[in-house]
C-alpha cells in the first residue's frame, strides 16, 4: 500500500467529485501547513476568497485569525489550517450533512498524518461535525479529550469580524490555546493526564 501524504490528500481533494460542492467550486481548499505541525486549526468551509485562491482563511476571517495568532506568538508556518469541507458552499451557506460526510475521510487522513498535540476547533459547525457538539458558546475556551485526541474549542473568527467583544473573547482563547500548546510541547502533560482527562 502506498504511504499517505498531505500532498496525496491535496491532489485528491483538488479533483474530488464526491459531493455536489464540486460542481460550484472554483478551487478546492485542501489546507495549508507542514506535516510536522503539531497544532491544527479546523474551520467550517472555504469562503469566497479561499475559493478564489485555493487557500484556507485568506479573507476577513483569516485576518482575525492571523492577528490573534500573532498576539499569541503563534506562526502560520508552525500550524496546519483546514476546514470540515474542502469546497465552498454556494453563497457561504452552511455545509450540508451529506457534504460533511463525503468530505470527512480527507480530514481524518490529515489528522492521522499530523497526529497533532491539539486541534483547535473554530465555531459551532466544526464543533458539531467533528465532536457532535451543540453550543460552542457554552463550551468555548475549554480543552476536551476525545478518543485520545486533545481539542480546544473556540468561536469562529468570522463571528468576530463585526463584534468587538467576541473578538476579544477569540483573541483571549487563542492566547490560552497557545499557552496550553507550549506546555504540552514542553512535555508537562504526560499521557497519563490525557487518560485522566478522558475519564473525567
Ligand atoms: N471560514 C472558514 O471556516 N474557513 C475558511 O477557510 C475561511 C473562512
Ligand atoms: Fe470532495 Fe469535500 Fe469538495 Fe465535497 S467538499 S467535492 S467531498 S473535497
Amino acid at each position: 500500500m502506498k504511504i499517505d501524504s498531505l500532498e496525496k490528500i491535496a491532489s485528491e481533494v483538488v479533483g474530488c467529485p464526491l459531493c455536489k460542492l464540486s460542481r460550484t467550486r472554483k478551487n478546492a481548499v485542501p489546507g495549508e501547513g507542514q506535516v510536522s505541525a503539531k497544532l491544527m486549526f479546523i474551520g467550517e468551509a472555504p469562503g469566497k476568497n479561499e475559493d478564489l485562491k485555493g487557500k484556507p482563511f485568506v479573507g476577513a476571517a483569516g485576518r482575525i485569525l492571523d492577528e490573534a495568532m500573532k498576539k499569541a506568538g503563534l506562526e502560520r508556518s508552525n500550524v496546519f489550517i483546514t476546514n470540515v469541507v474542502k469546497c465552498r458552499p454556494p453563497g457561504n451557506r452552511v455545509p450540508e450533512q451529506d457534504e460533511r460526510i463525503a468530505c470527512r475521510p480527507y480530514l481524518q487522513r490529515q489528522i492521522l498524518l499530523l497526529s497533532p498535540k491539539i486541534i483547535c476547533i473554530l465555531g459551532s459547525i466544526a464543533y458539531a461535525s467533528i465532536l457532535g457538539g451543540k453550543s460552542i458558546t457554552a463550551s468555548r475556551g475549554k480543552i476536551i479529550v476525545h478518543k485520545g485526541q486533545r481539542y480546544f474549542l473556540t468561536v469562529h473568527p468570522a463571528a468576530a469580524i463585526y463584534n468587538k467583544s467576541l473578538r476579544h473573547v477569540f483573541e483571549n482563547d487563542i492566547l490560552k490555546l497557545s499557552e496550553e500548546f507550549k506546555k504540552i510541547e514542553k512535555g508537562r502533560y504526560g499521557d497519563s493526564l490525557l487518560r485522566y482527562m478522558e475519564k473525567s
